[in-house]
């Protein structure tokens, strides 16, 4: 691993990070702050994040679950993942969340994830964490070998002639159905952005993954008032049954009033570039009875655009059973 500075301000990380060179339009390469550290230290050990200054951002007042005026949620950045997962309120009124958080990764990892790491992790693909191979994302203009190499992992929609990496994260896919807002504080002050503005879509610079911008800090995760009487489901569908990435996966939260749904709130993970929201779907559900033909019909309207690669065809149909099974079941419960 190469050497580089670990830094553990009390109150200044955005002022030390925007007095920082930043190398990439995104977070920056040469300066990095640290959650958790299992997405950061990880590639760092691979070479393949090569920071100059680590900053620790732990001591940084984020650790807190408030309930804002309005009933809704805010959660700081630094929140452990099964601190937000085992939260009364979370599980309460936003259960989609807390099922979605415990089933990624391992105990022992949740314990460390936090919040804000969660939102930034990067992709599984195998060619962006080895640096022997060329990749669009880790160095732009190299080219990506995973469109005519090892793809069955990786995304079927959002994805662009230079990058095809899915984004892996379990938590985001609830943050998308529950319409969470995302707060930052950048070098020209705070700002609120919609989760589903949070990520981008790869196009031809799939090195810029989310709109930060150099020196950005996430300091908080707000969610909406919950819905009353609302279902919540997540559904994970992978190769083995714990600690593995989703192929597939849907998050639900449906509201049904005399047998129809007046409200329905869908998000995919395992098969997008970014967590992936579905208002086709939502829209063929809205007003229509809650049975299995509105549930596959509303499948096949998330799933439309899909662009298969040589290995993940089956994606196609694994997401939309998945989707349908995760309706039936949030309305069924
Ligand atoms: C073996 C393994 C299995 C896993 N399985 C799953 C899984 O099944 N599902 C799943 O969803 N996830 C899984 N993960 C990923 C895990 O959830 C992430 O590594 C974790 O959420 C990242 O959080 P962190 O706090 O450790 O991030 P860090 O490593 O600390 O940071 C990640 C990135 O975010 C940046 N960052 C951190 N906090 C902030 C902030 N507040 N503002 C701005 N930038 C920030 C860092 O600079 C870095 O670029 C797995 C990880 C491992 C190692
Ligand atoms: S899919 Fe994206 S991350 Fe994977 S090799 Fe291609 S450019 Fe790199």
């Amino acid at each position: 691993m190469h050497t580089f500075e670990f830094i553990r301000p009390a109150d200044s990380a955005t002022a030390i990070a925007a007095a920082a060179q930043s190398k990439t339009a995104q977070q920056g390469a040469d300066v990095r702050f640290m959650g958790g550290g299992t997405t950061l230290i990880d590639l760092m050990k691979l070479n393949v994040e090569t920071p100059a200054r680590v900053l620790d951002i732990n001591r940084l007042p984020l650790d807190k679950i408030e309930d804002t005026p309005d009933h809704g949620l805010r959660i700081g950045a630094t929140v452990r993942n099964s601190d937000l997962a085992y939260h009364p309120r979370v599980q309460r009124d936003y259960s989609v969340l807390s099922q979605a958080i415990l089933q990624g990764a391992s105990a022992q990892i949740r314990n460390m994830a936090t919040v804000g790491g969660n939102l930034l992790q990067r992709t599984r693909c195998v060619y962006f964490r080895d640096t022997a191979m060329p990749c669009n994302k880790r160095e732009p203009g190299t080219g990506c070998p995973a469109i005519t190499g090892h793809n069955r992992t990786l995304a079927i929609l959002g994805t662009s002639e230079h990058c095809i990496a899915t984004n892996p994260s379990d938590m985001c896919i609830a943050l998308a159905a529950l319409e969470a807002t995302v707060q930052i504080q950048g070098t020209k002050g705070a700002r609120t952005i919609a989760f589903g503005d949070f990520h981008l879509l790869p196009g031809s610079t799939p090195h810029r993954e989310t709109v930060l911008e150099p020196g950005d800090l996430i300091t908080h995760i707000t969610l909406p008032p919950p819905t009353t009487g609302s279902k919540h489901l997540y559904l994970k569908l992978r190769d083995r049954a714990s600690y593995e990435f989703a192929l597939a996966s849907a998050a639900v939260v449906l509201t049904i009033s005399n047998g129809k749904i007046t409200r329905a709130r869908i998000a995919l993970g395992g098969v997008g570039t970014k967590p992936w929201r579905a208002p086709q779907a939502e829209a063929a559900l809205t007003g229509k009875p809650a049975n299995d033909a509105n549930f596959r019909q509303a499948a096949e309207a998330a799933l439309q655009g899909a662009n298969p690669q040589s290995e993940n065809r089956f994606k196609i149909e694994l997401a939309k059973r998945c989707l349908t099974h995760a309706l039936r079941t949030a309305a069924a419960s």
